[in-house]
């Protein structure tokens, strides 16, 4: 049975007692009367699917919260990731041939869409990308589409700090940068194939190339054009986004949409994705108090950027400077900025929530430059979280060999050091025959054979699964969250700025929306 299956049967809970504490059974009621039959159906959260949970990060009372914001794409609206890669590589490409005099070829060669995933970093001089660890260090790189070995990894990364900051390196942080890695590794290798001797491919030009040419497509409307006249084909509609909505403004809640598309654009999608779906609501406009297009995040949270009033039509009414008073329902804005928008919606920002998937855009620069409050939505989760689920097996066969690796390396410690204590024991000292201390240190000795056989075992089982899972995950790069044992990058950018995450919009609406989302609690390894 599906996800969506499972949750839109909604069935009773099963009544078997959980190892949830919160939703232990309780029992048969005491009147006749069920209740649940009653309600329709009602979910704890053990009955939803874990792909569909929302997690959290940071404790939020979501009945503090008195306004939710909402991003546009990938956060309301899903993309059918394929087709959009394939849209945006090929409106990328035939600018780079057009405009920019690469070659023919490289409308030809083959984009395989796997080798990118967000968090990865690009390394504009060296032609590099790589995937980073929470601490700064780099762990796979790839130049082009060759895996670089231990020692060169270690010559480039692991000498010096990396500023991120810098020019060198460029991060790959929505859905919509990975066809520019994507594109980038492999024109790489392209280039390198065809170069003459003693000549050097311009990395820093070739990847300015692909930014500026895939910045243009999405400017101009190439790409725009093609998903408006086949939104179906871009877009996933998904069936429990208007009631999702809806909940929240039951609840009493104002709505709000702060996206950085323009207005043609988001009009054409919010309407496919919400026009009708709801009697209540005939139109997407009707959930949102507040319609803000062309935001410019992250410069709506760090300048000061005037609002602009548009018409039906989409075109500048004026500006519309803070003495207009409050931001109207009904109307729509353009730009703007956070403090202006704080006042005339009247909100305390720590009662706001805003729903966005860009890691910098959306969560670092909103959570910098104010105290909202921040849920993420990551559309790879339901896929991390299903690899995850296949993987179970092994994973826990990873932890139990790791738990007996650290158990040996400290036996193998221990008897290095017996052995060096027994070869500098004379036998007078010891008051033994030679041959006794001999035999002694010889037994020790077998013992560190034996134990380093065993580590050499244990560390070939653990490669070989730890293969395994990564190629379960992402063939080139793993997992997105995790780099090993560790959290990825992207892992830990989503734990400090997203206070709750989930894959969907829609999976709030299996929660009351007053819900106390409750973080676990944090262990220091002294405290385990
Ligand atoms: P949001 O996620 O709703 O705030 O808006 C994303 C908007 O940014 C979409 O209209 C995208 O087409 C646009 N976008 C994404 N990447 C680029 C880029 O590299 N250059 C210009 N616009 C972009
Ligand atoms: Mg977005």
């Amino acid at each position: 049975m599906s996800i969506g299956e499972t949750l839109h049967r909604r069935e009773a809970p099963s009544t078997t007692p959980s190892s949830d504490p919160a939703s232990a059974a309780v029992g048969p009621p005491a009147s006749e009367v069920d209740p649940l039959a009653l309600v329709g159906s009602v979910l704890r959260v053990a009955d939803i699917p874990q792909q569909r949970r929302i997690f959290c990060n940071r404790n939020l009372r979501m009945d503090e919260i008195d306004l939710v914001g909402f991003d546009m794409d990938y956060t309301l609206a899903i993309y059918n990731q394929r087709q959009i890669e394939t849209l945006s590589v090929e409106c990328t490409l035939e600018k780079l041939v057009g405009k920019r005099g690469y070659p023919d070829e490289i409308l030809r060669l083959d984009y395989d869409p796997t080798f990118a995933l967000r968090g990865l970093v690009i390394d504009r001089q060296q032609g590099n990308m790589f995937k980073m660890d929470r601490f700064g260090h780099v762990d796979r790189v790839y130049h082009g589409r060759r895996k670089l070995e231990k020692e060169q990894r270690r010559e480039l990364y692991r000498l010096q700090r990396i500023r991120l900051s810098s020019a060198r390196y460029a991060a790959i942080d929505t859905l919509f940068a990975l066809p520019e890695a994507v594109m980038f590794t492999r024109i790489v290798d392209f280039l390198e194939q065809r170069r003459g001797p003693g000549e050097k491919v311009p990395f820093e030009k070739l990847w300015q190339d692909i930014r500026d040419c895939i910045d243009e497509a999405h400017r101009d409307e190439s790409m725009k054009r093609v998903i408006k006249a086949h939104l179906d084909q871009y877009l996933e509609r998904d069936p429990e986004l208007g009631a999702t909505l809806h909940k929240f403004r039951s609840a009493g809640k104002r709505l709000f949409l702060l996206t950085n598309s323009y207005w043609d654009y988001t009009n054409h999608v919010m309407s496919w994705l919400l026009d009708g779906q709801l009697p209540a609501y005939p139109s997407w406009r009707s959930y949102f108090d507040t319609v803000v297009v062309g935001a410019q995040k992250p410069a709506f949270f760090t300048e000061k950027r005037p609002f602009i009033e548009l018409d039906a039509d989409g075109r500048e009414r004026g500006p519309s400077p803070p003495e207009d008073g409050p931001l109207q329902r009904g109307r729509i804005y353009q730009g703007g900025n956070i403090g202006e928008f704080e006042e005339r919606v009247c909100a305390a920002g720590d009662s706001v929530l805003y729903i966005g998937d860009h890691i910098y855009g959306d969560m670092l620069r909103a959570k910098k430059a104010s105290v909202w409050r921040t849920a993420m939505v990551v559309q790879e989760l339901e896929q991390e979280i299903e690899a995850g689920q296949r993987m179970a097996p092994q994973l826990a066969r990873i932890e139990e060999l790791e738990r007996r690796r650290v158990r040996l390396d400290s036996e193998l410690i221990y008897q290095q050091q017996l052995s060096k204590s027994l070869q500098r024991l004379e036998p007078a000292e010891a008051n033994l025959p030679e041959a006794t201390l001999e035999a002694a240190r010889c037994e020790v000795r077998d013992q560190i054979e034996h134990l380093r056989t065993a580590l050499r075992e244990l560390a070939r089982e653990i490669n070989a699964l730890e293969t395994e899972v990564d190629r379960t995950y992402n063939p080139w790069w793993g997992a997105l969250f995790k780099v090993g044992v560790e959290n990825s990058r992207f892992g830990e950018q989503v734990e400090d700025y997203a206070c709750v995450y989930t894959s969907r919009v829609s999976n709030f609406v299996n929660y009351s929306p007053l819900r106390y989302f409750r973080s676990p609690r944090d262990h220091m390894p002294h405290e385990l």
